[in-house]
């Protein structure tokens, strides 16, 4: 198999400098280094599989790259933070496996793309954290004013990472796959050039229809406001077109 040069294991010296995990510390390019690559293949055929960590971190984090990326514009992208109640135990509270696996089989269709997973659990909160939200959400609080009541953010996500994996991949320009325009805002801001943005829309479940409808209304997810009506997952014709122009509900 071919690695382009970028995507190479690069060998990586432990670093005394304490390059931290801190929260509100930026990365910086440098401190970055792919420490293994390998093809694994999935049920959606074979990905290169990228695993990258910061100098002085032990924090890993994941690139699966189909086909060759390296200086290509348009790239479709997943940039996809952990979920290891729905992904590994299959929870319906959320629909976190559905959209993975929803963009793992598009950039397969597209032969192309990148689908970044980023070890930020639970919205950047944590797993326990996550849990105890969803203790008081049991009782009748919403994913945003359950995370309030612990006194955490709405989300603590961060993108950095995504920003400098991108970079070192070469990818120059992306389609982000998201329902979520603070993403698009906040990798813009971090100097990713986002061309467009393609819904990834999941038919909701009973568990997490309400989930879906906070995200909605109250954190400016661009999901449809009778999902219902979504009897498919979307990457359909026409899907890009629709992103670009700001729909669907752009309320
Ligand atoms: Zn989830």
């Amino acid at each position: 198999m071919h690695v382009p040069k970028r995507i190479r294991p690069q060998v990586h010296e432990p670093s005394q400098s304490g390059a931290s995990n801190s929260q509100s510390a930026p990365r910086e390019e440098g401190c970055i280094v792919i420490d293994a690559v390998a093809p694994v293949p999935t049920e959606h055929g074979t990905f290169t599989m990228c695993v990258f960590r910061w100098a002085g971190d032990d924090e890993e984090h994941v690139a699966m790259v189909r086909g060759d990326v390296e200086g290509k514009e348009g790239v479709a992208v997943r940039v996809h933070s952990e979920c290891l109640t729905s992904e590994v135990f299959h929870s319906l509270k959320c629909d976190c496996r559905e959209q993975l696996h929803a963009a793992l089989e598009e950039i397969a269709r597209r032969e192309c793309g990148v689908l970044l997973y980023l070890r930020q659990e639970g919205r950047g909160i944590g797993l326990a954290n996550k849990i105890r939200a969803y203790a008081l959400q049991a009782h009748g609080a919403d994913t945003v004013d359950a995370n309030r009541m612990l006194g955490l953010p709405d989300d603590a996500r961060r993108y950095d990472m995504a920003a400098l994996m991108l970079r070192q991949l070469g990818v120059k320009s992306i389609k982000l796959m998201t329902n979520n325009p603070q993403k698009v805002e906040e990798l813009r801001a971090l100097g990713v050039d986002v061309e467009d943005r393609l819904p990834v829309l999941i038919p909701p479940n009973p568990y997490s229809a309400g989930y879906l409808e906070a995200k909605r209304v109250r954190m400016r997810h661009q999901l449809p406001s009778r999902p219902t009506s979504v009897t498919a997952v979307a990457f359909a014709p026409g899907a890009e077109q629709d992103a670009a122009r700001g729909t669907p509900d752009a309320e």
